[in-house]
């Protein structure tokens, strides 16, 4: 169920004109819980990192940022390639409107981006799986012999300095290229990039964090719930999806 308490004025789709320069419009989408409906980070090192739990404990309690935490699971780590692959794909859920909302996005020249504190190797695989191409955002694993690997961050941000991936320093990065930004995500890495969108879209632990910080945002379940509500601000004969504009 949608709880709409956002006031935000509505956006006016890029191209449509009446004289006004097309707004420029960014949607950016964790992918752990977002785009992938079941946290496949989580499942992932819960798996293949044993001992991880206790990390994570530190990690959710805000003792360590993401990087620190990333770098203690590292040498816990142990699998290759195929096996990692083989697990991902018989796991992930991806959200089943996912893909109807990218090509929803596409026909209105809306840009998409994916941020993710997760890791490279199951975000590819899914999106590969289902035919996606989506510019994302995140953390590396690189295989190495016997077994073990390492994770690489190179979208770290010196100013934050504890995400792996800092999903704020990418916010500000893309501002200066859009003239609004929507978030999409689901929690705790989320409330921080939240606060610097324009309009946001959130799971319950994020939706809650949001209220508590008195940022806005939107309750949903699915991507489904947030195409209907950005057709809300796309009535019809104000703006028409990009190839169907009267020649
Ligand atoms: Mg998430
Ligand atoms: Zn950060």
């Amino acid at each position: 169920m949608m709880i709409p308490i956002m006031n935000d004025h509505p956006i006016h789709l890029p191209g449509s004109g009446g004289g006004c320069p097309p707004e420029r419009l960014l949607v950016v989408c964790d992918f752990d819980g977002t785009v992938c409906s079941v946290d496949m980070g989580n499942a992932f090192l819960e798996r293949f990192a044993e001992g991880w739990e206790e990390i994570d404990r530190s990690y959710s309690a805000g003792k360590v940022g993401s990087r620190v935490a990333y770098s203690r699971i590292a040498p816990l780590f142990r699998a290759n390639r195929s096996q990692v692959l083989d697990f991902v794909l018989r796991r992930e859920r991806l959200d089943p409107f996912f893909p109807e909302f990218l090509s929803f996005c596409r026909k209105r020249k809306i840009d998409l981006k994916i941020v993710s504190d997760g890791l490279d190797v199951y975000i590819e695989a899914i999106l590969r799986k289902y035919g996606l191409d989506v510019e994302f955002y995140s953390n590396r694993l690189l295989f190495q012999e016997d077994d073990r690997i390492d994770f690489a961050f190179p979208l770290v941000s010196e100013e934050c300095g504890r995400c792996g991936t800092c999903k704020r320093s990418l916010l500000d990065h893309f501002r200066s290229d859009y003239d609004r930004i929507i978030y999409i995500g689901d929690s705790y890495s989320d409330v921080c990039p939240a606060r610097a969108a324009n309009r946001v879209f959130a799971k319950p632990i994020l939706h809650e964090k949001c209220m508590k910080n008195g940022t806005p945002s939107l309750l949903y379940n699915d991507f489904g719930d947030i195409r209907r509500c950005l057709e809300k601000d796309f009535p019809d004969g104000f703006a028409k999806p990009a190839g169907e504009e009267a020649s």
